[in-house]
């Protein structure tokens, strides 16, 4: 029975990674916004075909505009250290951003761009099938619950999924934010793993 189950999480799994990898192929060629027209590379995002744990964060830099792969600059080095130290492996989360290309000097997404840009969050979404979503900072707080004020929204969880935190860049201006930061991404971890376990019952 277990090993039947195994193989349809796995069919799953090869299918989801099958449509977000023609996903992935619509974003880097998408022209619905102007951020395209000073884009380097689109970033669509990285990891698993479904994954228990999605993170989401305003929008490329530079280093990720270059490299066409999310979080890989410094604010990326804090992430992987706030992941590291919540228990949570890199390679098992999936990475993406509110807006997929860089807005030119790093500026703040428009709402226009953040509007043309969402439906590609929502398949993605739909297609991992996360058991928490953490909105690091305020634009993806904004872009998908419509509220703003991180600092005191950080840790609350909305509509059983999506988990408020800080975006790494902030702990970069703010050390003293890190703390949090993994304290947010621990409580997603455990959130993740009571799914997990509930769902295997
Ligand atoms: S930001 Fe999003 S909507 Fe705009 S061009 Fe890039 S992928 Fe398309």
């Amino acid at each position: 029975m277990k090993s039947d189950q195994n193989s349809e999480r796995e069919g799953r799994s090869s299918e989801s990674r099958d449509s977000l990898k023609s996903l992935n192929e619509e974003i880097r060629s998408c022209t619905r916004c102007h951020l395209a027209d000073d884009r380097t590379k689109a970033v669509p995002g990285e990891g698993p075909g479904r994954a228990d744990i999605l993170l989401v964060g305003e929008a490329p830099g530079r280093d990720e505009d270059l490299a066409g792969r999310p979080f890989v600059g410094r604010a990326g080095s804090i992430l992987d250290r706030c992941l590291n130290d919540a228990g949570i492996d890199r390679s098992e989360v999936f990475i993406a951003n509110v807006v997929k290309c860089r807005p030119p000097g790093n500026r703040r997404p428009k709402k226009d761009e953040v509007e043309a840009c969402r439906p590609y969050l929502k398949s993605q979404i739909e297609l991992i099938q996360p058991k928490v979503v953490c909105l690091m900072g305020n634009a993806a707080t904004k872009a998908i619950l419509d509220v703003e004020g991180v600092t005191s929204l950080r840790g609350q969880v909305f509509k059983d999924l999506f988990l408020v935190t800080f975006h790494p860049a902030a702990v970069l201006r703010n050390g003293n934010l890190k703390e949090d930061l993994v304290s947010d991404l621990l409580a997603a971890r455990e959130k993740a793993e009571g799914s997990r376990a509930l769902h295997q019952k």
